[in-house]
């Protein structure tokens, strides 16, 4: 369809950084160019860019091409698609052959609902420039102090509210008009037939990616709103519906128009509302995105990972805007992003109402010096840690239920954070601006990481002699043999693995408490907080948190021995005081208890799995497996990446945040 001497003029022509530095944060190295690998999820960069030939290889998932194949790969679009995409952009003419209804059905859904959206955006922003249709919607914006320009930048409309204005107008461009309702552009009418459009008296605010697409649409109320077709109470905002082009949950409202700003400030601001958006960017503030009326997912912060260094969040101060404000925190430490929070200015004076709430419009933000205020603290914003430790913790001085609230939101955090010595600093550092003991930081984290739920990490206590065997024999074998006092007392009743249910002690990590115990010089080395990491019997970790306080183990093990014998027998046994190699016992108990957590959670992980296909679960099913085969290869990153996935898919679901009334602006 297009010549081959023209594929080769737009080859030459496409500037392939300029394309693929559209997606992806390219730096220079040496010829080429690096970045995050936009077709797998990685941490250190393994995606090459070759401007002398023209292609790109990515050393981790082994993905390569041309700017061609980059632009269908990651677009979803055909070779003719990307070479006209190319074409256009670099100022290449391609002949084109005038196209019949049937090779653009050919061409795929996909491209058909692209082409309706971008339909509908000519047919709304013509309706908001009409001085008489479009005159609710213009006075909307005035109100909101929306300038022309921005308005543009946006491709801002207005949806009439006519019922069949839109049908009518893609009737006349001779559209599918049921593939409008699959793209969610138009619905059927209950009663009197045909279609009316679901955005209907609305200011419709397009969502594009960068490339320029459409994918959908995201409309808002503008004054008194026209009833529903059944006679319900309209709700404030319409999304698209999920389609072949419209895939929420890695959308991300303003993207398109804050990337270029991206690349320079590295960093991305996130807001709430798409308003929020729009008004900063007019405010000067062009780095700033939204997630659309959802909960944020994984896949978007991977999409802003790709693109900046840093996520600063900048959410409401009010109660949901807390816990948006948690969630997104989690996420970002989940998936190793650097995040800070900003907090709005004018939000403690005035009870929440800040300069970005209850409408405040982009002049009065600049003008009344709102913006020089917001400015400093988006630029001094701290760090999602810092930000527990001196925001919140302030603000629940003097009441005891909101600082222990505080702080389990703190510890449930940390839990995440996968690298032990980064965990360590973070504790420090929480401690320190709590103004609190380590150990009580640490008691937190191992009382949050009890309580997680999903899949499993921490075992009953009654599993545990059935899938440990007693092997602590061979998990140090640099340890004296009989020849300190390990003899006393392991015998008969003091053997843990004796012990009463409930209170039964999983062996490995008595020996693990006993070493330290007689090499105190140990505690809070980074291979004894990684071994703390590991204990799953809370009555161990809290004497490890104590010692690392400064407490003596040997004491603790002698005032735990009034109420649990085994403690203090193997801790005071002093079996290990004659070791030659204390540090290297310890990484052996270490390995060793990590090769059992590892047994642990793949029996879990079966157990999981086989529910989820009882149940029919074939999603869950699918990723249950996946995980289970990335904790087989040990692959920590991916493992990470599947258990933030699926905690989100259990625990928040894709709840709708304009339905609690959070997408506000
Ligand atoms: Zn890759």
């Amino acid at each position: 369809m297009i010549p081959d001497d023209v594929i080769s003029q737009i080859r030459d022509a496409a500037d392939i950084i300029q394309v693929i530095g559209q997606h992806v944060q390219l730096r220079k190295a040496g010829r080429n160019w690096k970045g995050l690998c936009p077709f797998h999820g990685e941490k250190t960069p393994s995606f090459n860019v070759s401007p002398d030939k023209g292609f790109f290889h990515c050393f981790g998932c082994q993905k390569h091409g041309d700017v061609f194949t980059f632009v269908m790969e990651l677009e979803g679009k055909s070779f003719v698609e990307a070479a006209e995409q190319l074409a256009g952009r670099f100022g290449i003419a391609v002949p084109r052959i005038e196209e019949s209804p049937e090779l653009r059905k050919a061409r795929g859904e996909r491209v058909a609902m692209l082409e309706l959206n971008k339909l509908a955006t000519t047919f709304y922003r013509e309706v908001l420039a009409d001085p008489k249709r479009g005159e609710a919607g213009r006075a909307y914006l005035a109100k909101r102090g929306v300038k022309d320009e921005i308005a543009d930048r946006f491709q801002l409309g207005y949806a009439p509210s006519d019922w069949g204005a839109l049908a009518d107008y893609l009737k006349t461009q001779r559209a599918d008009l049921e593939l409008a309702v699959k793209v969610g552009l138009l619905a059927p009418r209950p009663k009197s037939g045909g279609y009316y459009d679901r955005n209907r008296d609305r200011l419709v605010c397009p969502v594009i990616v960068p490339g320029g697409d459409v994918v959908g649409f995201s409309s808002r109320v503008v004054g008194a709103a026209a009833p529903s077709p059944d006679g319900s109470e309209p709700p404030k905002y319409i999304n698209s519906p999920e389609s072949a082009v419209y895939k929420k949950s890695k959308l991300l409202f303003g993207l398109a128009q804050a990337r270029e700003a991206m690349a320079v400030t590295k960093r991305v601001v996130l807001v709430e509302g798409n308003f929020d958006v729009i008004t900063l960017h007019q405010a000067g503030f062009t780095d700033v995105v939204a997630p659309l009326g959802t909960a944020l997912t994984p896949e978007q912060i991977n999409v802003l990972k790709r693109m900046a260094e840093r996520v600063v969040l900048l959410y409401d101060g009010d109660k949901a805007g807390y816990k948006a404000t948690m969630h997104a925190l989690g996420l970002c430490v989940e998936a190793d992003v650097e995040i800070q929070v900003a907090s709005r200015p004018g939000n403690a004076k005035s009870g929440g109402s800040g300069p970005l709430s209850g409408g405040m419009d982009p002049d009065s933000l600049v003008a009344g010096g709102g913006a020089d205020q917001l400015r400093e603290a988006i630029d001094h914003a701290k760090g999602g840690v810092e930000y527990f430790a001196f925001e919140v913790w302030s603000k629940a001085r003097g009441n005891v239920d909101a600082r222990s609230r505080a702080l389990e939101d703190a510890a449930r955090l940390v839990a995440k954070v996968a690298n032990p010595m980064k965990r360590d600093l973070i504790v420090a550092t929480l401690a320190d601006g709590l103004d609190v003991d380590v150990g009580v930081v640490r008691n937190a984290i191992a009382r949050v990481a009890d309580h997680r739920p999903g899949l499993g990490r921490e075992p009953m206590p009654s599993q545990r002699p059935a899938q440990y065997p007693n092997n602590s024999a061979n998990a140090h074998p640099n340890a004296p043999g009989a020849g300190g006092g390990s003899g006393v007392g392991m015998a008969g009743a003091g053997d843990p693995q004796m012990a009463p249910a409930g209170s039964r002690l999983p062996s490995e990590e008595v020996e693990v408490i006993s070493l330290l115990a007689d090499h105190p010089s140990l505690i809070a080395t980074p291979e004894a907080d990684k071994a703390f990491w590991l204990l799953t019997d809370a009555r161990l970790r809290d004497m490890y948190s104590a010692a690392r306080a400064g407490q003596s183990l040997h004491e603790l093990a002698a005032a735990a021995g009034q109420i649990s014998p085994p403690i203090a027998v193997h801790v005071l046994s002093g079996k290990y005081a004659d070791s030659k190699d204390p540090r290297g016992d310890l990484v052996a108990m270490t390995r060793n208890l990590e090769v059992r957590k590892s047994e642990v959670g793949l029996a879990e992980l079966k157990k999981s799995l086989a529910s989820a296909q009882k149940r029919g679960d074939r999603d869950m099913a699918r990723r249950l497996a996946q995980l289970a085969e990335a904790e087989r290869k040990g692959d920590r990153e991916l493992v990470a990446r599947i258990r933030s996935s699926l905690e989100i898919g259990l625990e928040t679901g894709e709840a709708e945040i304009s339905s609690n009334g959070k997408q506000v602006d």
